[in-house]
């Protein structure tokens, strides 16, 4: 059967109900699924989830829409649960323009950044109207950068991606909601993205939707599927192992 990783989901609901969706998402080929985190409410949820299915991969942070009820030392928290299991990886975190306290978001989204270095995990970015931000961050702090970065929901464009190639060892996830209705802007961005740096996602607590992304995916590319599964799929392993080949 044909493998997958949905490499940016969120279990909103009951942990039981996330159980019965991984399990059938499962029965359809999707391997595994990154399960972000968006406030410090969720990182309980994820704790326990990660802990009833140890196979699913999951990422804790603060998203950028809800950073103004954050409590004090939410910073230490995080590491703590960080430290406590190597696989755990940060997310998701970001900048979103459209969205108020912009200057509160930067903070907290660097402080993130700086713990995601440090632990040399893997993390996950949410970015809209903000991506001169994202660069200016990633050039300042070349050397202390997350050993890899998927910009999640990817809605880029050429040279953006070949930016942030040249600057963060990047990855680029694509979500049924950007290929949806295919543009020919669509189809450029993803033509342009390197084989080996494209990821997919449901970007929902509908795993299978990753299935569907793939779908868009290959018919963009028309290349032959199992061969893209296979790279997508070894892809994911990477940013998994927080860019390292295992
Ligand atoms: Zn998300």
């Amino acid at each position: 059967m044909t493998k997958y990783v949905d490499c940016h989901c969120h279990l909103i609901k009951s942990i039981n109900h996330c159980a019965d969706n991984i399990s059938k998402a499962r029965s359809m080929g999707i391997d595994t699924c990154l399960c972000n985190a968006t406030n410090e409410n969720d990182w309980d949820a994820l704790l326990a989830l990660s802990k009833k299915i140890p196979e699913i991969r999951v990422a804790f942070g603060i998203h950028p829409w809800f950073i103004s009820n954050i409590k004090s030392n939410w910073n230490k928290r995080l590491t703590k649960i960080l430290l406590s299991n190597s696989n755990f990886m940060v997310g998701e975190i970001g900048l979103d323009k459209n969205k108020a306290l912009f200057d509160l978001q930067e903070n907290i989204f660097n402080i993130q950044m700086e713990i995601a270095a440090r632990l040399n995990r893997c993390v996950t970015i949410h970015c809209l109207g903000a991506w001169d931000k994202i660069l200016q961050y990633l050039k300042r702090n070349e050397k202390e950068l997350p050993p890899c970065i998927i910009f999640h929901s990817y809605n880029g464009n050429e040279k953006l991606t070949t930016d942030l190639l040249n600057k963060c060892n990047a990855y680029f996830s694509y979500s049924l909601l950007n290929l949806n209705n295919i543009t020919n802007k669509t189809k450029i961005l993803v033509k342009s993205t390197p084989i080996d740096k494209i990821l997919i996602e449901s970007d929902s607590d509908n795993i299978k939707n990753t299935i569907l992304a793939f779908d868009k995916i290959a018919s963009i590319l028309d290349i032959d599927k199992e061969n893209l599964s296979k790279q997508i799929y070894a892809n994911s392993q990477k940013v998994l192992n927080h860019g390292q080949t295992k």
